[in-house]
């Protein structure tokens, strides 16, 4: 649930659970925080309840900081709008606009992904959009048989904040497991929450 496959850098640096940058170095927003969402048109309701929830169980995990602000809640988010880097972006696309690949798109999403986050990156992080694969069936209800949109807007908000797939199941799962998406987990991990402590110095 990543857009690009970084590698090139030592096992222990990954094994640390950051995204890193291509010269290795872990990503943050360094004092940019907090991060300020838009909500696209595209996104359902079940979304963006799934998201206010997703944000307020971060900022509780972390001690009231305040982690992501969500600026608007119905922007325009046209198929493209995600390349925009002033604005950070939550979205929903389907079918050819999931996988779209292109000079003007660049979303490449897969077909067996639920979302996924894309980010730029210069010294510190400077633009995250999160894109949710709206051919799955998703559930805000906790239904086995389905997607958990919360589980997954937790997930990808990590990511927002600089976190990578962490597939530790011990002590604790991580909510960066990448098999998360199909179950249900709606708490994070100490270990996610220590990464973000020590990633922004909380
Ligand atoms: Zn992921």
């Amino acid at each position: 649930m990543l857009d690009s496959d970084l590698g090139q850098c030592d096992a222990s640096l990954h094994s640390a659970g950051y995204l890193l940058s291509s010269d290795c170095r872990p990503l943050s927003w360094g004092q940019s925080l907090p991060v300020y969402l838009k909500y696209g048109t595209s996104m359902t309701d079940d979304a963006r309840q799934a998201f206010d929830d997703a944000i307020r169980v971060w900022k509780q995990s972390m001690g009231g900081a305040n982690l992501f602000e969500v600026v608007d809640r119905y922007t325009p988010d046209p198929i493209g709008s995600e390349m925009d880097p002033t604005s950070h972006l939550i979205g929903m696309r389907s079918g050819a606009n999931w996988s779209q690949c292109d000079q003007n798109v660049k979303l490449c999403g897969a077909k067996d992904e639920p979302a996924k986050t894309l980010y730029q990156y210069n010294e510190f992080l400077v633009d995250a959009d999160i894109m949710i694969n709206q051919d799955f069936a998703f559930s805000l209800q906790r239904d086995p048989a389905k997607y958990d949109l919360t589980s997954i807007a937790l997930h990808e908000l990590g990511h927002v904040l600089g976190l990578d797939h962490d597939d530790t199941a011990t002590p604790q799962v991580s909510i960066m497991n990448r098999t998360l998406s199909e179950g249900i987990q709606r708490g994070l991990s100490s270990r996610d929450i220590q990464r973000i402590r020590t990633l922004y110095g909380f």
